[in-house]
This record gives structure tokens, sequence and C-alpha cells, in this order.
């Protein structure tokens, strides 16, 4: 039998990436899965807080194993920003043209375009917690380019890359990209618990 491992997000994309790694020994359930429709409010000051947020809703409602995400680009001449702060930062409703519009104008004069995307990811397993951390680091560019991906990808050039995570394939985004990364962390360690 495998191990029930509840995935609390609701965005279709996230859970068919892990459905795809995750190890056969357990069995991914996406909030959909169980017919949660609720949204999780997202109040926390960090990524590490609001992966830890979604987590503990799940685990306090259904008692099981379960884990959740949370990711932002970072920019370092902006002091982290937009961070925690990604999805919204250029306002409600959520926009990425107008997002990445108002990074481009915050970084139109600066010469430090170094950032990164970071994603954490917080696991309840067995009444015990583990974060898992993905990064990669890159550059703003002064523009967009490509027409891939989502949210800030357009903008975002990783290191020892000529492309914009929006020009490159999806399997390279995943190999190199934050989101990835963590997701191999826990899938490595879910692994050695076998
Ligand atoms: P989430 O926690 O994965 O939903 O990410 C929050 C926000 O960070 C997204 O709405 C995007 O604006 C941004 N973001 C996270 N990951 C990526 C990525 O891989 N590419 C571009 N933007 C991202």
């Amino acid at each position: 039998m495998p191990y029930p491992l509840i995935f609390a997000t609701h965005n279709t994309h996230k859970v068919e990436e892990i459905k795809k790694f995750a190890p056969s020994e357990f069995h991914v359930s996406s909030l959909a899965d169980l017919g949660w429709t609720t949204p999780i409010e997202e109040t926390g000051k960090t990524l590490e807080a609001n992966a830890w947020i979604k987590t503990h809703t799940l685990v306090e409602a259904r008692k099981g194993n379960c884990f959740a995400d949370d990711s932002g680009l970072e920019i370092e001449a902006l002091d982290g920003q937009p961070g925690v702060f990604s999805a919204r930062f250029a306002g409600e409703p959520v926009d990425a043209n107008k997002n990445m519009d108002k990074v481009l104008r915050l970084m139109a004069n600066e010469n430090n375009r170094a950032a990164q995307f970071r994603t954490v990811i917080a696991l309840y397993w067995q009444g015990k917690k583990y974060t898992f951390e993905g990064r990669v680091k890159g550059e703003i560019l002064h523009e967009r380019r490509g027409r891939g991906g989502f949210g800030y990808d357009p903008i975002f050039v990783p290191q020892g890359y000529d492309k914009s995570f929006a020009e490159l394939s999806p399997e390279i985004k995943n190999q190199i990209g934050h989101r990835g990364k963590a997701l191999y962390e826990m899938t490595r360690f879910l692994k050695q618990l076998l």
C-alpha cells in the first residue's frame, strides 16, 4: 500500500509536476482530489511562514502526512523584494504583466541585476516537521524575453544561460529551477525513509 501524502495546493500545474516525480511508494493527493475548495489565506511575512500555514491547515483538518510549498522572486537591489509578495506585487487582482512592469520600473536605473527564485517546502511527516529549500540564481533583464512559463519568467535569466526562463524548455527549467530543486530534496528525503 503506498503511503498517502497530501499536497496542500490548488495549483494543478504543481500537482502534475509532483505526481510525476514522487516515488511510487507515495500516493500524492491534491486539495482538488480531497474535494477541498476553500482557499487557504497566505498571511505569513516569509515564504517559510506561508508554506507552514498551508501545511498546518491541512494537518489540523486531516491529521495526515502533508506538505505545501511557497515561492518568490528575491531581487538583491530591492532588498529581497518582491519575495513573499511576488504574486501580488502590483496589487489585486493578480496580474503577472503588471508585476513585471513594476519590477522593470524599479530596476530601470539599477546596475546590480542579481536575483534569485526561492522555494520553501514545509513537510509534516509522522508527527515531525521538515523544511526543504530550492534556489536558482540569475539576473533581471531590462525587458521581457520569451513567451513560455509564467509569472516573472520573461524577465529572469538563470546563471550560466543566455535565455530567459520563458525561452528555456520546461524540462530545463524544472531541472535547474527552484521548485524542481526543492521537490528533489523532499523526494530524496522521503525515499531514504523507505
Ligand atoms: P507560488 O508560491 O509558487 O504560487 O509563487 C508565488 C509567485 O511567485 C507566483 O505568483 C509568481 O509571481 C512568482 N513565481 C514563483 N515561481 C515562479 C517561476 O517559476 N517563474 C516565475 N514566477 C514565479
